[in-house]
């Protein structure tokens, strides 16, 4: 078997003793690096004022070695903040209004990349198998051919990937294109991105879909296919269950009070929906007295990307609207929202989405969504809750038994969360058994083998 090289923006180590357990996504990669022996190199998450940056960081622990770089500020600024996450981040989520494109950014990501391959080249093998994750890192295989190499280089987009029009809005479209085309296998979380991808190729007039799933386009000819991410479906579901004993599931029950808890949880992001949410919550509230009092409305959401000013702004405009809710909708003995700006460690939420009636999770575009899958997978299969669900989440393509919304539509939404709490017992375990099944079989270990298998097979 090859061995295994795993290149991402950011690197999880090795969990010591005490640590909160990492997520689905570090465990599988890490699983399939320890089988494989292997590679898992990135950004350490450090930055310096040096021209140059120190030599790469390595540490092995048993099969896998970690190889971490750090950053100058002036490639943090450019390639991470300015070009990854405000102008990939936003034109992936179709929010063109958002991306702000400046040269040296742009620059300054296509550097970085380079800076990323003459760094990885070194540590290669002629049959190593890369796989490259995300965004951060698309022009990484174009690089490092550059160079030379041959061997079989595969990538993940955990993202959404947009249609044509909005993706030609960004000036560097062509570039990132083509970097992709320098792929084995380009893996989108679903068809949907795929079809945008492909689509993407053909209106251009540089390239086509040919049978069996392969693409070609500037002259090289590769495979693109959809591999929606899962999550420890099996291990998530033992969390949820052992977490009754906890004291912050055990508080939180206790302070429900036998009200139908709702609850939503996602790093603040625009891309969330979050404010939509609140509004759909009120009216719902509004448009049925007889739930006043009866329902408790938890909005678990950590900071995310502060330095970038569109979510400080959203920081302000959250919190504002649910202290606005409250005092709107809520009574001296009943507070309809609480509203949690921090993160929560995975165990704990396991228990809090069991305890609720209601999952909400309602994103404008999102590229998975794993917390839709996290909480189907924490009910109790006696009295399951609903999950409400955009139609707008990648994983709104295999979670039939959710309801599903158009987040946008604050009535429709509202109605939805209505429809959830009033729903009976045995269409509830219908809808969640059917779910329940799908995720047991596609959890994130799968995800994994399956890619790596279709690369290997390029
Ligand atoms: N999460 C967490 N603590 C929190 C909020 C979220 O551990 O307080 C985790 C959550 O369990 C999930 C992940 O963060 O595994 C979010 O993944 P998702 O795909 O929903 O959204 P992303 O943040 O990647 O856009």
């Amino acid at each position: 078997m090859s061995r295994l090289v795993v290149v991402s923006n950011r690197v999880t180590l090795p969990q010591k003793s005490g640590d909160a357990p990492a997520g689905g996504l570090a465990v599988a990669l890490q699983a399939a690096l320890e089988e494989r022996g292997g590679i898992w190199m990135g950004w350490s998450g450090k930055s310096s004022g040096a021209k140059e940056p120190a030599p790469l960081a390595m540490q092995t622990h048993g099969n896998i070695t970690y190889a971490l770089t750090d950053l100058t500020k002036t490639d943090v600024e450019e390639y991470y903040h300015g070009f990854a996450n405000r102008v990939l981040w936003p034109i992936c989520h179709y929010r063109l209004d958002l991306a702000e494109y400046g040269r040296k950014e742009m620059a300054g990501y296509f550097r970085v990349n380079r800076f990323f391959a003459h760094r990885l080249a070194p540590l290669l093998r002629e049959d190593d198998i890369i796989w490259v994750h995300d965004y951060h890192l698309i022009p990484l295989a174009a690089e490092l051919r550059q160079m030379g190499l041959k061997n079989r280089i595969g990538f993940f987009l955990h993202i959404p990937w947009p249609p044509a029009d909005v993706l030609f809005t960004m000036p560097v479209h062509e570039e990132i294109m083509k970097g992709l085309s320098h792929y084995d296998l380009v893996g989108f979380q679903t068809d949907h991105d795929l079809a945008n991808f492909a689509g993407g190729l053909v209106r251009e007039g540089i390239g086509e879909a040919l049978e069996g799933g392969k693409l070609t386009s500037y002259g090289r000819t590769f495979k693109g296919g959809f591999y929606p991410i899962g999550i420890e479906t099996a291990a998530f579901a033992d969390y949820a269950k052992k977490a009754a004993t906890n004291l912050i599931v055990r508080k939180a029950k206790q302070s429900v009070e036998g009200r139908d808890l709702i609850i939503g949880v996602d790093r603040l992001d625009y891309s969330k929906g979050i404010t939509q949410r609140l509004d759909a919550f009120e009216h719902f509230v509004k448009s049925n007295p007889g739930h006043h009092n009866r329902v408790t409305y938890l909005q678990i959401t950590p900071k995310s990307r502060s330095e970038v000013p569109e979510y400080e702004q959203m920081q302000r405009t959250v919190a504002e609207q649910a202290g606005r809710v409250n005092g709107a909708i809520g009574t001296v003995d009943w507070v309809p929202i609480r509203y949690i700006n921090r993160s929560i460690g995975r165990p704990v939420l396991a228990g809090l989405y069991r305890l609720a009636r209601i999952g909400l999770v309602t994103p404008l575009r999102d590229g998975m969504n794993l917390v839709a899958k996290e909480y189907v997978a924490a009910q109790d299969p006696e009295n399951p809750g609903v999950l409400v669900l955009s139609r707008f989440a990648g994983a709104a393509r295999e979670l039939r038994g959710a309801l599903l919304v158009n987040p946008y539509d604050i009535e429709g939404t509202a109605n939805a969360i209505a429809r959830g709490i009033n729903m009976p017992l045995e269409e509830r375990q219908e809808r969640w058994g059917r779910m329940m099944e799908h995720l047991l079989e596609h959890d994130v270990t799968r995800w994994c083998n399956d890619f790596l298998r279709d690369l290997t097979a390029t």
